[in-house]
C-alpha cells in the first residue's frame, strides 16, 4: 500500500486531486481511499487531504500521518506548514515551486526522494487559471507510478467535461516537466524495509491525542521501540518445552511474538520491554526470565 498526503490551500483541488487518482486506481482493479482533512473551512486556509492505494482490500480508515508520499501544491506554504511531518525516510516528496525557488528545496535532499514543477505556471499555460491540482496529478504519476496515465484522463473528461481538454494538456505538459532528484541513500544499519517500520515522528504531543488518548490507527505500536524500556531481563524460550500454542504471542502486549517456519515463535528484543506476561502464561512452562546483565 502506497499512502499520500496532499498540502494545498482552500479553493486549491487538493481533495479533487486525491479523489480523482482514487477513482483512476479503482478503474485499474486496484483498492483507493480519496478523502479530505479541512480546518478552517475557507477559501485560502491550508488544507490536507489523502489518499492510499493498495493492490489489496484497505482496512484502516484514519488520517494518514506517516505518508511515503507528500505532495505540495502550493509554494507559500513552504516554511509555513510543516508538510514533512512524518514522511518515511527517504519517502517521495512531490512540491509545485517558481523556477527561481529551486534551491530552497536542496535542505530536503538529503532525507526524501524530491521531485518538482512550477505546476502554477502549467496550468496557467494550458487553462489560463493558477489551480495546480490536475497538474500536480501529471507529476505524481511520474515520480509514483502509481496509476497509468490512461485511468487518469478517463477521470479528468469525467470530472472536468467540456474543460478536459486543457486540464489533461496541464497534465501531459507537468508530466514532461517534472524533474526527480535521485533519493538520498538509506543509511547502512537501516534497510528499506526498516525505514518504512521506523517513521521519525511517531510520538504526539498531548495537544494532538485523540479524545481520552484512544489509539485509532491499527499497528501503531510498531513506532515505538519499547525494547529500550526493558531493565529487568528477558524471555528466553526452551523449544523442546514449547508445544507451538502461540499464547506467549496472544498475550504479549507490544506484539514481540513472531511465528516463523516450524511453528515456533521468535522473540523480537527492538520491541520487548521485559514484563514478563509471556512466561507467566505460558502453559508449558517454557519461557523463563533471564537477567541479561
Ligand atoms: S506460550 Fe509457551 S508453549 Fe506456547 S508457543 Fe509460547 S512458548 Fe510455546
Ligand atoms: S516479556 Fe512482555 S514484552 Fe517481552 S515478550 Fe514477554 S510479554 Fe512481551
Amino acid at each position: 500500500m502506497i499512502e499520500i498526503r496532499f498540502h494545498g490551500r482552500g479553493g486549491q483541488g487538493a481533495v479533487t486531486a486525491a479523489e480523482i487518482l482514487a477513482k483512476a486506481a479503482i478503474s485499474e482493479g486496484k483498492y483507493a481511499q480519496g478523502f479530505p482533512n479541512f480546518g478552517a473551512e475557507r477559501r485560502g486556509a491550508p488544507v490536507m487531504a489523502f489518499l492510499r492505494i493498495s493492490e489489496k482490500p484497505i482496512y484502516i480508515r484514519e488520517r494518514i500521518d506517516t505518508p511515503d508520499v507528500v505532495v505540495v501544491l502550493d509554494p507559500s506554504l513552504l516554511g509555513l506548514v510543516d508538510f514533512c511531518s512524518g514522511l518515511k525516510t527517504a519517502g517521495q516528496l512531490i512540491i509545485n515551486i517558481p523556477q527561481k525557488r529551486e534551491k530552497d528545496l536542496i535542505p530536503f535532499k538529503s532525507k526524501y526522494q524530491v521531485a518538482f514543477l512550477d505546476a502554477t505556471m502549467v496550468a496557467l499555460k494550458n487553462m489560463g487559471v493558477p489551480i495546480a491540482n490536475t497538474a500536480m496529478m501529471g507529476a505524481f504519476i511520474k515520480v509514483t507510478e502509481a496509476i497509468g496515465m490512461e485511468a487518469l484522463r478517463e477521470f479528468i473528461r469525467e470530472r472536468f467535461g467540456r474543460i478536459a481538454d486543457k486540464n489533461l494538456a496541464a497534465v501531459e505538459m507537468a508530466y514532461e516537466k517534472t524533474v526527480i532528484w535521485d533519493a538520498p541513500p538509506i543509511a547502512e544499519d537501516m534497510d528499506e524495509k526498516a525505514a518504512d517500520e521506523y517513521p521519525i515522528e511517531a510520538l504526539h504531543p498531548w495537544n494532538e491525542l485523540e479524545i481520552g488518548g484512544d489509539i485509532t490507527r491499527a499497528g501503531s505500536s510498531k513506532d515505538f521501540l519499547t525494547g529500550d524500556w526493558r531493565t529487568t531481563g528477558r524471555p528466553v524460550s526452551d523449544l523442546d518445552k514449547c508445544t507451538k500454542c502461540g499464547l506467549c504471542w496472544i498475550v504479549c502486549p507490544d506484539m514481540v511474538y513472531s511465528k516463523n517456519e516450524e511453528g515456533f515463535y521468535d522473540w523480537d528484543g527492538l520491541y520487548c520491554k521485559g514484563c514478563g506476561i509471556c512466561a507467566d502464561q505460558c502453559p508449558a512452562g517454557a519461557i523463563i526470565m533471564r537477567s541479561e546483565t
